[in-house]
């Protein structure tokens, strides 16, 4: 079994970036993070993504609305940032509290700068084998890590548990694509998917973003598959400082001997996500340019 190291493969994307960002002249990329509330979770999420920006030297701009904001007033900041020639990212952190629309609030990003990739006009760009747009994060993050791992896709079997808008059904897109390092046949299983563990055992390559603690088994995997695991999922834990450790939506343990490759969860998808960020972000700055 190898151990597929998202941090050490992030740390390589991360170095190029950094190359690419300091060979150029005049600003820096600008990526603007707005993050409504205090979801431990997002804060998090944010504080990582401006420390992996300032890293690479991109300017990470946080913007903190009041957590009533209302969805007016919130597309407000976000029309501004639009208009904003300094700015050539957005990031609006999900999720948003209850009573603002997320779907809204994307659908307000100029696809140009909506580097997390979730605008119809980018999703739909994805379904389009157009690289012109943004890949969308999480699954642009496992295409890479695939291809950084030595994994051709082309005529295998790929099965992804999930069909979520943020990572299931996107991946399952870019794994169909026709283009190198893609050309997947693909099966996507969701919550009324009857003989999950069946069709599971079908993958060359499974790829688990359920958000269920440990769902995939060793009996649920083809010795010799590959295994990507998206999830992450706080679990009690009382002999740890936190009261909580995370864990994927794959058994480790276990599966791992069965596997020929597997991601850890944390180090696995997780890093990967926030390099595709920011990689997002220079392309934006540069296509800006031209
Ligand atoms: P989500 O929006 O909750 O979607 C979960 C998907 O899994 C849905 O399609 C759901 O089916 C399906 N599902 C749920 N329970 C199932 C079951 N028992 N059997 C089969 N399918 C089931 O979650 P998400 O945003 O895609 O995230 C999934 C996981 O990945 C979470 O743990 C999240 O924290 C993690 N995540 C990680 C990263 C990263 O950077 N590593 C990024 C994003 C998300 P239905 O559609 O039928 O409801």
């Amino acid at each position: 079994m190898e151990l597929i190291d998202g941090n050490k493969i992030a740390a390589g994307i991360i170095a190029e970036l950094k190359a690419e960002v300091g060979a150029l002249r005049g600003r820096r990329p600008c990526l603007a993070l707005i993050r409504v509330g205090e979801d431990p979770a997002s804060v998090s999420y944010v504080r990582k993504k401006e420390a992996v920006a300032a890293e690479i030297g991109i300017e990470g701009r946080v913007i903190l609305p009041p957590v009533a904001i209302g969805q007016d007033a919130l597309g407000a900041i976000v029309d501004q940032l639009n208009a904003d020639p300094s700015v050539d990212g957005i990031l609006v952190q999900a999720p948003l509290p209850p009573h603002l629309d997320e779907r809204a609030v994307f659908l307000r990003l100029a696809p140009e700068k909506d580097v997390d990739g979730l605008h119809p006009m980018n999703l739909g760009k994805v379904g389009q084998d157009d690289d012109s747009g943004f890949t969308p994060c999480t699954p642009g993050g496992i295409m890479e890590l695939l291809a950084r791992s030595g994994v051709d896709l082309k005529g295998r079997h790929v099965v992804v548990i999930g069909r979520s808008l943020l990572v299931g059904k996107p991946f399952s897109l870019l794994a169909l694509q026709k283009r190198a390092g893609a050309n997947a046949t693909v099966t996507v299983c969701h919550s009324a998917t009857a003989g999950i563990a069946a069709i599971a055992r079908q993958a060359d390559v499974l790829v688990a973003a359920l958000g269920r603690p440990e769902f995939v088994t060793a009996d649920m995997v083809k010795p010799g598959a590959v295994v990507i695991d998206v999830g992450i999922n706080r679990v009690a834990d009382p002999s740890r400082k936190s009261g909580y450790r995370l864990v994927g939506d794959v058994a480790f343990a276990s599966v791992a001997p069965v596997a020929a490759k597997i991601t850890p969860v944390p180090g696995g998808v997780g890093p990967m996500t926030v390099v595709m960020l920011m990689r997002n972000t220079v392309r934006a700055f540069r296509r800006r340019q031209t």
